[in-house]
C-alpha cells in the first residue's frame, strides 16, 4: 500500500553530558538527512536504515564503528543487525574487529547469504568476499576511548564500580523506516559496552532483541544495557504488542517500563509500524533521537512522555 515515508533514528540512551549534546544532535541530524534522501527518492526502507546507520557509524561521537567503546583487552568489537519487514530477511554480524561499517556487512548477509548471522573472523571473511573492505582494529580505535578505558579500569580496580551505570554507556545507534511502498525496516549497530569481556555479544545485533522488523507488526531498534534487553527479547515484545492494536507511542513507553520493572534495565527504543505510527521512549536521563516525516523534522536529546 502506498505510504508517506517516515524515518526515526537514535544515537544512544544514557546520561549524555552537556558538552556532548551538540555532537549527538549533529550526528542524528546527519543520519536523518542520509536516510531521508533514500526515502524521498522512492528508495526502500531497508536502504534508508542502512544509510542512516552508516552515517552514525562513521561519526566518532557514537559507540558504533570507529570511536566505539573498547573491550577489556583494548579492542573494538562491533555488532550490527539489519532486518527487512517485508520479507523478514535479516543479516547480522557479531564481534567483528576489522569492519568499519558493520551494518554494510550485515546488509550483504541479508542479501547474499542463506544464513542470517556471522560472527568474528567468519563474518570478516564473508564481508571481504563480498567486496567490503577490511581495516585494522587500530583504525577503529581513537585516543578518547583509550583514555576512557584506562580511567575506567583504574577506577574499577580501586572500587567496585557499576559497569553499566547509565553515565558510562550507551551510545549504540539505530534506525527504523517506512518507505513509499509501505514496507518497514530496522537496523542497529554498536560497539557494545565499555570494558566488556572479549566475545561478549549484546542485544543490539540479536534478532528480536536490539532490532526487529515485520510489516505485520512493527520495526524496532533499542539501545541501553544489553543483557536485560536480551532477557526480554524486547524488540519483538514491543513489535508484537503493536500488532495487537495498541499505539506504538504507548507500546514504546510500556516496553521501557517493562524493562525497568521486570529486570531493572535501562535504555531506549524507537518503534514504527507500517501505517507510519511511531513511538520513542527511554528511561535514561537522555537519548539522542531524530524523526522525519513529510510534514515535520524533529531532533531531540530527551523525549518527554
Ligand atoms: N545495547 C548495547 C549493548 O549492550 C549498548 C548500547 O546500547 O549502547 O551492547
Amino acid at each position: 500500500m502506498p505510504s508517506d515515508p517516515v524515518l526515526l533514528v537514535h544515537g544512544g540512551a544514557w546520561a549524555i553530558p552537556d558538552d556532548m549534546v551538540e555532537a549527538h544532535l549533529n550526528g542524528v541530524r546527519g543520519a536523518i538527512a542520509a536516510g531521508w534522501q533514500v526515502l524521498q527518492q522512492g528508495g526502500a526502507a531497508l536502504d534508508a536504515v542502512e544509510e542512516a546507520v552508516v552515517v552514525m557509524e562513521d561519526d566518532e561521537t557514537f559507540d558504533a564503528g570507529r570511536g566505539s567503546f573498547l573491550n577489556r583487552d583494548g579492542k573494538v568489537q562491533l555488532d550490527a543487525l539489519i532486518m527487512d519487514g517485508a520479507t523478514l530477511r535479516a543479516g547480522g554480524v557479531g564481534c567483528v574487529e576489522r569492519i568499519a561499517n558493520p551494518v554494510r556487512a550485515a546488509c550483504k548477509i541479508l542479501s547474499d547469504s542463506p544464513h542470517v548471522y556471522f560472527v568474528a573472523q567468519g563474518a570478516e571473511q564473508f564481508a571481504a568476499e563480498h567486496g567490503i573492505p577490511l581495516c585494522k582494529n587500530e583504525d577503529l580505535i581513537i585516543p578518547r576511548e583509550v583514555e576512557r578505558l584506562r580511567e575506567f579500569q583504574a577506577r574499577a580496580a580501586e572500587q567496585n564500580q557499576d559497569l553499566f551505570a547509565p553515565a558510562i554507556s550507551h551510545d549504540t545507534v539505530g534506525a527504523v523506516a517506512l518507505d513509499r511502498d509501505g514496507n518497514i525496516a530496522a537496523a542497529t549497530s554498536t560497539g557494545g559496552t565499555l570494558n566488556k569481556a572479549p566475545g561478549r555479544l549484546g542485544d543490539s545485533s540479536l534478532i528480536g532483541c536490539g532490532c526487529y522488523a515485520d510489516n505485520r507488526t512493527a520495526a524496532a531498534s533499542t539501545t541501553g544495557w544489553g543483557e536485560p534487553i536480551m532477557k526480554l527479547v524486547l524488540g519483538k515484545w514491543a513489535a508484537d504488542r503493536v500488532a495487537s492494536g495498541s499505539l506504538p507511542e504507548w507500546i514504546a513507553a510500556e516496553a521501557i517500563n517493562y524493562l525497568e520493572s521486570r529486570v531493572n534495565g535501562h535504555g531506549g527504543i524507537i518503534l514504527l509500524d507500517a501505517r507510519g505510527r511511531f513511538g520513542i521512549a527511554h528511561n535514561t536521563p537522555r537519548m539522542a533521537w531524530g524523526l522525519k516525516t513529510v510534514a515535520q523534522e524533529e531532533i531531540g536529546i530527551e523525549r518527554k512522555p
